[in-house]
């Protein structure tokens, strides 16, 4: 049995850790590489990794129209947040016959915020008897996947409030500058202003994929945004907070009916947090029948967990019926530990 192959597009903090993981995997081998950053191009994927020997794959220029590689089974997509920064990149994957699994958070959920690309995107992939899936550890797992299981035991739900208080240290550039790390308290209010600091870029589409989900209907979404501001100097790989600076966003969104809050996502993210003793962690209450309190400390790491989820999802999406999928339509995440083609296969049934 040939393996699944795979092309890894975009190596930054998350890709790079995506792409060493399937490097892990038995029964998975990347077979492209592609980034946006010159430094990157003709060099061998496992010394840009920091691998031990090198592989078949040098990294190159994206493509514009044709993906240039036959016989592709996913391509793993983590360039960008918004689907219509990764429009391209996905229908360059799908004209060539290819699957997509991206981490960019709007496509967890589009048909949210861009309506006529995810049906856009939905008919490309049908019509090519592909998959395209959106996921990642937030949007894709904390707040809406874990949510949305976990009222499967339920036989009533009046009100969802989850809140993950995480550590932004993993995430690359992207992440920070739409974070608003590092940056003074007014360049952060002026970036919110200029909407180049957005804080997270999920609610939209989590609160729109549990409120699908449970069958409930949503006409509003308030959000609030506030500066988390370090009385530390924080430094991390991808970022430099000094003191009386911006560590994160505190960013909360409701998700309403007729003035009632149905959803609340709760959800201050910074680097570091520790330094000043804030302790991570994701919380779900579920007020219902029965109320439900879930408690998972520290936080489910988030770069790791991202990764995770990009390669663990790999013989659903493969195995799903062709279209634009969201988490909720497929199978249950579960780590992938054995041979991926032979997985694949159970789940082809
Ligand atoms: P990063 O800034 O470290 O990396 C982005 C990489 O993509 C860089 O190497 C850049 O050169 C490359 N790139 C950008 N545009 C490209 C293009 N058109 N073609 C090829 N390469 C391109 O960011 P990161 O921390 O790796 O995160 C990547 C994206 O995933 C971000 O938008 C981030 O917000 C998102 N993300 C989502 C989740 C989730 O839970 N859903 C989690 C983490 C990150």
């Amino acid at each position: 049995m040939r393996e699944i192959t795979l092309v890894n597009w975009g190596l930054g903090a998350m890709g790079s850790g995506i792409a060493k993981l399937v490097s892990r995997k038995r029964g998975l081998v990347s077979v492209g590489a592609f980034d946006s950053d010159p430094g990157k191009w003709g060099r061998n994927l496992s010394e840009v990794l920091g691998l031990k020997g090198s592989t078949d794959v040098v990294i190159q220029e994206p493509p514009q129209f044709d993906l240039g590689i036959s016989d592709v089974d996913i391509v793993l997509i983590a360039t960008g947040s918004y689907t219509r920064q990764v429009v391209q990149q996905i229908e360059v994957a799908v004209n060539a016959g290819s699957n997509v699994i991206t981490i960019a958070e709007e496509m967890a959920f589009p048909a949210a915020q861009q309506p006529e690309l995810a049906e856009y995107l939905d008919k490309i992939a049908k019509n090519k008897g592909v998959t395209i899936l959106g996921t990642g550890i937030n949007p894709g797992f904390v707040l809406d996947t874990l949510v949305i299981a976990l009222t499967g035991t339920c036989l009533d739900v009046q009100k969802i409030t989850a809140t993950r208080v995480n550590d932004l240290a993993p995430f690359g550039p992207t992440v920070m500058a739409t974070q608003g790390v590092g940056v003074t308290v007014q360049q952060f209010r002026d970036g919110l202003a200029d909407g180049s600091i957005v804080g997270h870029i999920g609610f939209q589409a989590s609160i729109n994929l549990i409120a699908k989900s449970l069958g409930w209907k949503i006409d509003e979404i308030r959000e609030t945004r506030e500066p988390i501001v370090s009385k530390v100097r924080r430094q991390t790989e991808y970022a430099t907070v000094e003191p009386g600076n911006v560590a994160g966003c505190k960013h909360t969104a409701q998700g309403m009916l007729h003035g009632r809050v149905l959803i609340e996502l709760i959800h201050p993210q910074q680097v570091l947090p520790q330094l000043e003793g804030v302790a991570t962690g994701d919380y779900i209450k579920i007020a219902g029948e029965p109320a439900l309190n879930l408690q998972i400390q520290p936080e489910i790491p988030g770069g790791l967990g991202t990764m995770a989820m990009a390669v663990n999802m790999i013989p659903q999406v493969i195995a799903a019926k062709p279209g634009l999928l969201s988490m909720a339509d497929l199978p249950i995440p579960a780590a992938l530990l054995g041979d991926a083609r032979e997985i694949l296969a159970m789940r082809r049934g």
